[in-house]
C-alpha cells in the first residue's frame, strides 16, 4: 500500500473544512489543513459572525428611539464607526485564534499557503509536497461582480466590514441575502440606502407575503427601492460615484457595494491537473458522498453551490467523516432547511412557499397569516409590524412551510423547524399551549385560514 503524509489533506479552513478535520482527527485519522487567507473561512471573517455584530449595533438607534415611550431620558447618543470596528476585529481574532486551538488540540496540522492539486494524491504549497490518501476541497464561494463597466469601482461584502469611514449614502447592487442585510444595518448606522434590484421584488426565492412585507418595512425606515433595473455603469468623480441604472438615470452616491451573488471559490486549485470534474459555475460536482470524479477527492461546502448556509458545510463536513472514516450511513437531509435573514425586521423560513406548494398540491393547501403590532411597539411608537405565516397541506393537515417577518424571526423559527421536520400536523401547533405573551404565541393560535 502506498505510503502517504497523511490520511486526509483538506484544503480551505472554513466552516465545513475545520470541521470536517477535527472529527476526523479525533477518530485518529492523520489529518492536515491548508489554509492562505484566515482560519474560520468567511462566516467567522467575513460573513455571519461580523455582520451579526453590526447588526446588533445598528438597532441601537431604534432601541434608543424607542426607550423615550418607556419614559427614558437621555442626551443625543453619538455612534463611532472605528469603535465598533476595532471591537469586531477584536472578537474575530479571538475566534480564530479558538479555531487555531480546536484544530491543534484535535490533532490537525495546519499548512499556512495556497494549496494546489498536482495530481490525485498531492498537493503542492509554496513549492512544498504534500501528499495523503484523501484530499477534501472545502475552499467556499467568492462574491461575484458582473462584468459592468466601472465595476473596479465597486465594493462587496469582503470590504464593507473595515471601511476607514462610514459613507452618508450607499447604493447597493442586489436584492438577495446580502444586500438586505447591510440595508438594514448601514441604515441602522445613519447611512442613507438605495438598493437597486433587477427583478421587481428582494429575496428572490422567498414567499410573495415574505417579500412583499419586508420591502415594505424596510421602506417604512427610510431605506429606496429602485426595482426592475440593472447598472449599466459607474464612474468614480474624485470621492464620489455615479450609477448609471438601466433607465439612464443618474444616481449619485459616496459608496457602491454589490451584493449579487458568490460563485465557487474553485480557480486556481489545480482541479484541471487531476481533471475534477466542475459544473459552468465552477461548482465541484460530487456524488452523494461528497466525492469527485476523481476518487480519492473530496468536496463539500459552497465550492459545490447546494444549500450555501454555514449550518450545511457543518453538516455536510460530519456526514463526510462518518461515511468514509466511521462508514456510518449519515446523511444531510436538504428537505426543510430553514433559514435566516438577518434584516431588520428579520425573516425567517423553513418549508415551502405559498407559490411552491400551490405548484405541488393545487388547491389541497390552506393558508394561515397574521399582521399585527409587536407589544413593545405599542410604547416604544416604532411603526414596525410582524408577519406569520404558515402553510398547511390540507388532505394530511402536515404544516409544509412557516415563515415570519419579526423581530427575532431567526431564534423563533429555529425551534418551529424541529415540529415541521418531525411532520407537525396543524392540530399539533393547535393543541400547543402558547406562551404568553409572545410572538411565537401566534403561531399555536392561528384559527381561521386566509379565504
Ligand atoms: P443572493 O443569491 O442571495 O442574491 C443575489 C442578488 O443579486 C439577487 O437579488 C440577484 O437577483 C442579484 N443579481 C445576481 N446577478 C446579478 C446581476 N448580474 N446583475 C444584477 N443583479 C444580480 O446572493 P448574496 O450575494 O446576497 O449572498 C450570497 C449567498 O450567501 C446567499 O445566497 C446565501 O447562500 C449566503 N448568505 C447567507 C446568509 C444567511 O444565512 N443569513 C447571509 C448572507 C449570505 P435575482 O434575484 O434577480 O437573481
Amino acid at each position: 500500500m502506498a505510503s502517504y503524509d497523511y490520511d486526509l489533506l483538506v484544503i480551505g479552513a472554513g466552516s465545513g473544512g475545520v470541521r470536517a478535520s477535527r472529527i476526523a482527527a479525533g477518530l485518529g485519522v492523520r489529518v492536515a489543513i491548508i489554509e492562505d487567507r484566515y482560519l474560520g473561512g468567511t462566516c467567522v471573517n467575513v460573513g455571519c459572525v461580523p455582520k451579526k455584530l453590526y447588526v446588533y449595533a445598528s438597532q441601537f438607534r431604534e432601541a434608543f428611539t424607542g426607550s423615550i415611550g418607556f419614559g427614558w431620558k437621555f442626551n443625543q447618543p453619538e455612534f463611532d464607526w472605528p469603535t465598533l470596528v476595532a471591537n469586531k476585529s477584536k472578537e474575530i481574532s479571538r475566534l480564530q485564534n479558538v479555531y487555531d486551538g480546536l484544530l491543534q488540540k484535535s490533532g490537525v496540522e495546519i499548512i499556512k499557503g495556497r494549496g494546489t492539486l498536482i495530481d490525485q494524491h498531492s498537493v503542492m504549497v509554496d513549492h512544498k509536497k504534500f501528499t495523503a490518501e484523501r484530499i477534501l476541497i472545502a475552499t467556499g464561494g467568492w462574491p461575484y461582480i458582473p462584468n459592468i463597466d466601472g465595476k473596479e469601482h465597486v465594493i462587496t461584502s469582503n470590504d464593507i466590514f473595515n471601511l476607514e469611514d462610514l459613507p452618508n449614502r450607499i447604493v447597493i447592487v442586489g436584492g438577495g441575502y446580502i444586500a438586505v442585510e447591510f440595508a438594514g444595518i448601514l441604515n441602522g448606522l445613519g447611512v442613507e440606502v438605495t438598493i437597486l434590484e433587477r427583478g421587481d421584488k428582494i429575496l428572490n426565492g422567498f414567499d410573495e407575503d415574505i417579500r412583499d412585507f419586508l420591502m415594505q418595512e424596510m421602506s417604512k425606515k427610510g431605506i429606496q427601492f429602485k426595482l426592475n433595473t440593472n447598472v449599466k455603469k459607474i464612474e468614480k468623480n474624485g470621492s464620489l460615484f455615479t450609477v448609471l441604472d438601466g433607465e439612464d438615470n443618474l444616481i449619485e452616491t459616496d459608496l457602491v457595494m454589490f451584493a449579487t451573488g458568490r460563485l465557487p471559490n474553485s480557480k486556481n486549485l489545480g482541479l484541471e491537473n487531476v481533471g475534477v470534474k466542475t459544473n459552468n459555475l465552477g461548482a465541484i460536482i460530487v456524488n452523494d458522498d461528497y466525492q469527485t470524479n476523481v476518487s480519492s477527492i473530496f468536496a463539500l461546502g459552497d465550492v459545490t453551490n447546494r444549500v450555501n448556509l454555514t449550518p450545511v458545510a457543518t453538516a455536510e463536513g460530519m456526514a463526510f467523516v462518518g461515511k468514509v472514516y466511521q462508514k456510518t450511513d449519515t446523511v444531510v437531509d436538504y428537505e426543510n432547511i430553514p433559514t435566516a435573514v438577518f434584516s431588520q425586521p428579520n425573516v425567517a423560513t423553513v418549508g415551502m412557499s405559498e407559490v411552491l406548494a400551490r405548484s405541488k398540491f393545487g388547491e389541497d393547501v390552506k393558508i394561515f397569516k397574521s399582521v399585527f403590532k409587536p407589544m413593545k411597539n405599542t410604547l416604544s411608537g416604532i411603526d414596525e409590524k410582524t408577519m406569520m405565516k404558515m402553510i398547511v397541506h390540507k388532505s394530511t393537515d402536515k404544516v409544509i412551510g412557516l415563515h415570519m417577518v419579526g423581530p427575532d424571526a431567526g431564534e423563533i423559527v429555529q425551534g418551529m423547524a424541529i415540529a415541521i421536520r418531525a411532520g407537525a400536523t396543524k392540530a399539533i401547533f393547535d393543541s400547543t399551549i402558547g406562551i404568553h405573551p409572545t410572538a411565537a404565541e401566534e403561531f399555536v393560535t392561528m384559527r381561521t385560514p386566509v379565504a
